[in-house]
């Protein structure tokens, strides 16, 4: 029997906007239960949200605040990640929930710095997470994460990603030589990525992260093509000449009807190490100017920080290192807006996940 009053406190609950998604709480908020004056309040959201937990505790107390008849309130937030819908008639990646594509117009923005730093922030809110290092000419993931050595392979040839950080990663650079690799051309590329993609032993990922070369080149239009993307990331740099090379990404994608979740803006301002100023050096509002021509989100802006550099140039990202430092702080923001968006997209009914992990 539902009782009109939590029925109403429960649509009060389902209207609080969730600023990840951009949309109010609705389903997310499961259940209340009221017993005597004490009420239990159930929420599950699409998304990790570790570093968010605490505030929305506190959203949703104030907004029971005022009501009557309760003495106590106790909140349980928990996530529930799907798989989301890949790009037409795809068939999904064994042992992935969702492919999430990193991609730039160009070289030198700090793409695979982002993605590095965006894949631990999600394992910092509480994801399973794998990193593939899609660009065969400049691998950068190898150095970035930390990794050394050869991958182990299984009996049946597959290959078992190596871990970092609590990540599992795979990347060319640890398969074949780079100076192999850098002479290769287009196909060849292509096929030791979808290669690495096919026979790489994913195990129960909820996101993949893949840094995929910088450009909008033939390499990258096939795995935009090719590789089940649930979803893409655009990382710029604020001047208005990487802002051309946006918009041809942003093109790219929708031609192949892959969503954008947003932009990161990398570099906005620089902080200096000595004294914590904080200056616009490439000029204000770039990435926000993109976001309103595209329509598409700015999921956040990353500083120019020597020590988020120095730390992933060195193979110990700051993310990993120092989840509460104000630079993971923003890219756990960013990695919670971005998988916050593909909540809301369509879930893959493809495929019928072995289990969706369920945790507190
Ligand atoms: P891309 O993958 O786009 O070519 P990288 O991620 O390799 O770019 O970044 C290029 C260089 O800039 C690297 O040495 C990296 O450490 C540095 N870098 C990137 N973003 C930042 C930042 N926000 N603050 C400081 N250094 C950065
Ligand atoms: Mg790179």
């Amino acid at each position: 029997m539902t009782d009109p009053y939590v029925e109403q406190l429960k649509s009060e609950l389902r209207k609080i906007e969730d600023p990840h998604t951009g949309a109010p709480l609705g389903s997310a908020v499961r259940a209340l239960a009221m017993s005597g004056g004490k009420l239990a309040v159930d929420v599950r959201l699409g998304y990790p949200a570790t570093g968010w937990r605490e505030q929305l505790e506190q959203i949703l107390r104030a907004r029971l605040a005022g009501y009557e008849g309760i003495e106590s309130v106790t909140v349980e937030i928990g996530q529930a990640i799907a798989a989301h819908a890949v790009q037409g008639g795809l068939k999904p990646l064994q042992g992935v929930k969702n492919i999430v594509a990193v991609a730039s117009g160009k070289g030198g923005v700090g793409k695979s710095t982002v993605a590095a730093n965006l894949a631990l922030a999600l394992i910092a809110e509480g994801a399973r997470v794998g990193v593939l290092d899609a660009d065969i000419y400049g691998p950068s993931q190898p150095r970035m994460l930390g990794l050394s050595g050869r991958p182990e392979t299984t009996e049946d040839k597959r290959i078992v990603p190596m871990q970092a950080h609590g990540l599992q990663a795979m990347s060319i650079g640890v398969l074949v030589d780079v100076d192999q690799a850098m002479i290769w051309r287009g196909p060849m590329a292509t096929q030791a990525l979808s290669q690495m993609l096919s026979e790489t032993l994913w195990q129960d990922l909820d996101y993949l992260i893949i840094d995929l070369p910088p450009g909008t080149g033939d390499v990258q239009l096939t795995i935009a093509q090719r590789v089940p993307v649930a979803a893409s990331i655009i990382v710029t740099t604020p001047q208005d000449v990487a802002l051309d090379d946006v918009r041809r990404a942003v093109a790219m994608f929708r031609k192949v009807k892959v969503p954008i979740l947003g932009i990161v803006e990398n570099m906005s301002t620089h902080i200096c190490s000595n004294c914590g100023h904080e200056e616009a050096i490439f000029g204000h509002g770039g990435g926000q100017r993109m976001a309103t021509e595209t329509g598409l989100p700015l999921l956040g802006r990353i500083p120019l920080e020597a020590v988020l550099g120095r730390s992933t140039d060195q193979g110990a990202p700051i993310v990993a290192t120092d989840p509460d430092h104000p630079v993971s702080i923003r890219f756990r923001d960013i990695a919670r807006s971005a998988a916050g968006r593909l909540s809301m997209q369509d879930v893959n009914t493809e495929i019928r996940m072995p289990k969706i992990t369920i945790s507190d």
